[in-house]
């Protein structure tokens, strides 16, 4: 077979997605951090996740969530719609299935907004294709302060986002990567750095076994 036909041939066949897990306390940025990921990177679909949490002014209801009830939530779950779930903060939150699987089938990457629960979720069920990092807040005081300027929660809920932020922060250690977000610009380099390290490994690169055949197929051709 010509060196051109063997590697268009090889070229349709797909790499694997990533499947890009990056969870923190509330208020350490990570919402930044993602949607600006979102924004610069093509080939990387965000995850909306279905939420029972009453929705906040800023958000906008199929974008930031899909705001359900928990009679919905609860069929979602009991059908196995969810590829993970938890609840948070007195509030359920799900990864909806199917169009996490429909773009990782189509080699899309996708990226999750999710906490430490959902992230075990996803390494039980896909563990070779889960790459995680953990954004810390630089300090107590400032994780509060970031809570209280964000303003869209009440005195009452941001003590509980506190006191749940200790919880959450204990699991750092079961995540790939760490990063601290003392400034959001680095802090977005490095969790872009991270994505473009995971999409080089060789594991996620099933497209490249095809292509390192079709050029044995040319070498072997203009050497014969
Ligand atoms: P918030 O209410 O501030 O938007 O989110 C609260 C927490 O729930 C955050 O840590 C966020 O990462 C987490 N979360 C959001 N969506 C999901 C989800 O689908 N599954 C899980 N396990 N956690 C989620």
């Amino acid at each position: 077979m010509p060196a051109e036909a063997a590697s268009s041939q090889h070229r349709s066949i797909a790499r694997r997605g990533i499947m890009l897990v990056v969870s923190s306390p509330s208020g350490a940025g990570k919402t930044t951090l993602t949607r600006n990921l979102i924004e610069q990177e093509k080939h990387i679909t965000l995850s909306v996740s279905v939420t029972t949490r009453p929705r906040r002014p800023s958000e906008i209801d199929g974008v930031h969530y899909h705001f359900i009830s928990k009679r919905r939530f609860d069929i979602m779950r009991d059908s196995a719609e969810l590829l993970e779930w938890a609840e948070v903060h007195g509030n359920c939150y799900g990864t909806p299935r199917e169009p996490v699987e429909q773009a990782l089938a189509a080699g899309r990457d996708v990226l999750f907004d999710i906490d430490w629960q959902g992230t075990r979720q996803l390494y039980d069920a896909m563990r070779d294709d889960v790459v995680s990092v953990f954004v810390l807040p630089p300090s107590a005081a400032e994780l509060k302060a970031r809570l209280e300027r964000r303003a869209e929660d009440s005195d009452e809920i941001i003590v509980k986002r506190l006191r749940n932020a200790a919880e959450e922060i204990a699991h750092w250690p079961e995540y790939d990567y760490v990063l601290v977000n003392r400034d959001l610009d680095k802090s977005f380099l490095r969790l872009r750095s991270i994505l473009t390290a995971e999409r080089l490994k060789r594991v996620h690169r099933a497209d490249m076994e095809s292509f390192v055949e079709g050029l044995l197929d040319g070498l072997r051709e203009i050497t014969a």
